[in-house]
Parts: C-alpha cells; structure tokens; sequence
C-alpha cells in the first residue's frame, strides 16, 4: 500500500488514514557532519528510508522529512576547515515551532497518534522538552518518540551468540566473525562509527567513502569527562567538545552491504513493532480525553 502522505491523493486519504489507525510516523534527522565518510543528510536518510520499510511491514502513514535538527557545533566554518562544512541548523524556537504546527496539521487531517521516527541523538533533548510542553497544552492527539538504534556491531554480536549463527540470514560466517570480533575488541561505534556506516550500506553504500578515513580521527578529546567529573552539567554531555570531527568511533573496518541490509531490516522490523503497539493501545487517549476535560 501507497504508505507515503506526499503520493496519496485528498480522494483516497481516507483509505490510509484507516488502515493506519491514525497513527502518523514524522521522519527526522538533521544535516549535519558525519565525519568525512558520511553524507551529511545521513540521519534524515536513516529515518525516512526505515520508516519507509516499517510502513509496508506494519500500516502507517509517513509524513514528509522533518529534514532539519538540532546541531551543538554550530560554529562558523573554519578556514580551510572542515569542521562543520555542510552544516544545517535551525533556531530551536523556529523547530519546536514547526513541529508544532506540522502537528496540528496532521491531527486536523484525522491522525491522532503520532510518533517522531528519529534519527538523530541531538534532537532527543528538544523533543522530550517539546512533549512536555504539549502535556500542559490544548491538544487532541498523543505523541511519541522512537530513536533508530545503532546494533552494529555489539547488539548483532550479541545476538549471533545469544541465537546461533544463521540468525541474521544476510550475514555470511565471515560476517559474523568480523562482528563476533569486534564486539570482542570493544569496539567504539557511536557517530559516523560502524554502526551507522552499516545502516548507511543498507539503504545505498554509494554513500560510503572509506576512502575518506584516516583524514580526522574518531577518538573522543575526552575533554568532557573533566566537567563530569566535578558534577557539572554540559549540553548533551559536552558532545562538541569531546567529539569535534563529528565522527565517534573507531574505523568501520569490514563494513559491507549484507550487514548493512541486515542492519536496516532490524530496525524496520523494530519500529514496525513499535508502531504496532502504538496503534493498539488506547490507554494515551483515555488519559488525554481525561486531561482535556479541565481546559
Ligand atoms: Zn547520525
């Protein structure tokens, strides 16, 4: 079924909206640095393409990209630098605001439970201040937020050995090897690292340049721990200081395209049945209906 709110037409809007049980899935990312292996739009790529694939898996409406995120290093472009080349942020007022409006108009058009399908960490501590502003808003939908997980290589390594080989039918034994390894190694897999490179190989791996590592290194500054040390709170951990290439982890050595596809079916498969749940329960808007009653 046509799951994408962009291809339907106001004639057969009706039919989707159904089938979804109002439940409406906002893709978001932002444009952002990935190291320089990376595209740049990697995190709106990653959410719009699963939770394309989760659409056709369980029924939901898909709303068009919310493209742009929060970024931390929003600093200007350095000189012959690439530190934050290609960047795109927004005012956190002008995206709360946006996402505001985007979600009237999607309850206005019938849908009444919505999810944000993230794809980017920073945005995580916008949008739970966003839900906590409409707790205490005039409002006729319910919201949540389900964050695309990175499960290369330490969750599928875990799960190979939880499971038995096989359990990812992608994978060759060479594959699980290599992820078996590096679970071993301790790999550091967080922005731009093998994790994401992966889910990345998944959907294109045209958008993979390994010719590009070794340029910028993935190893944290460490610099944040020092403030966390003491007790003191930074945004998002001191993310821009201990990660200034944008990219955190080690190499992704190995990365190919069966772990990639193994990677984005998982986290279809997993929002799928997140959206599932969601379209059942009807708890959310009991207590909604409750809440209203007093405005
Ligand atoms: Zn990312």
């Amino acid at each position: 079924m046509e799951t994408r709110w962009l291809y339907r037409t106001s004639g057969d809007f009706a039919e989707l909206r159904e089938e979804s049980k109002g439940v409406c899935v906002i893709p978001m990312g932002c444009v952002e640095k990935h190291g320089l292996h990376l595209a740049v739009g990697t995190d709106i790529l990653l959410a719009s393409n699963i939770a394309y694939r989760a659409s056709q898996l369980e029924t939901f409406c898909v709303f068009p990209d919310f493209t742009f995120g929060d970024l931390p290093n929003n600093f200007p472009i350095a000189p012959g630098g690439s530190m934050s080349e290609g960047n795109i942020t927004l005012r956190l007022e002008t995206q709360m605001l946006l996402l505001d409006e985007l979600c009237a108009q999607i309850s206005r058009n019938g849908y009444k439970k919505i999810l944000v399908c993230n794809g980017h960490g920073g945005n995580s501590s916008w949008l739970n201040a966003f839900m906590r502003k409409l707790g205490n808003a005039k409002r006729d939908f319910v919201m949540a937020v389900f964050d695309i997980g990175l499960m290369v290589p330490h969750n599928f390594a875990r799960l190979i050995r939880d499971n038995g080989s096989g359990f990812f039918p992608e994978l060759t034994k060479e594959d699980e090897e290599l992820l078996l390894k590096q679970h071993a190694e301790g790999m550091l897999s967080g922005h731009a690292g093998m994790g994401e490179v992966s889910l990345m190989m998944g959907i294109d791996p045209s958008l993979y340049h390994p010719e590009m590592l070794g340029r910028e290194s993935g190893m944290p500054t460490g610099r944040a721990g020092l403030y966390k040390k003491h007790g003191l709170k930074l945004a998002d951990g001191g993310w821009d200081i201990d990660v200034p290439n944008a990219f955190y982890g080690d190499d992704p050595y190995g990365a190919n395209e069966r772990i990639g596809r193994a990677a984005v079916r998982f986290e279809a498969e997993r929002l799928a049945k997140a959206v599932k749940f969601f379209k059942e329960d009807e708890y959310l808007l009991k207590q909604l209906e409750k809440s209203q009653k007093g405005w």
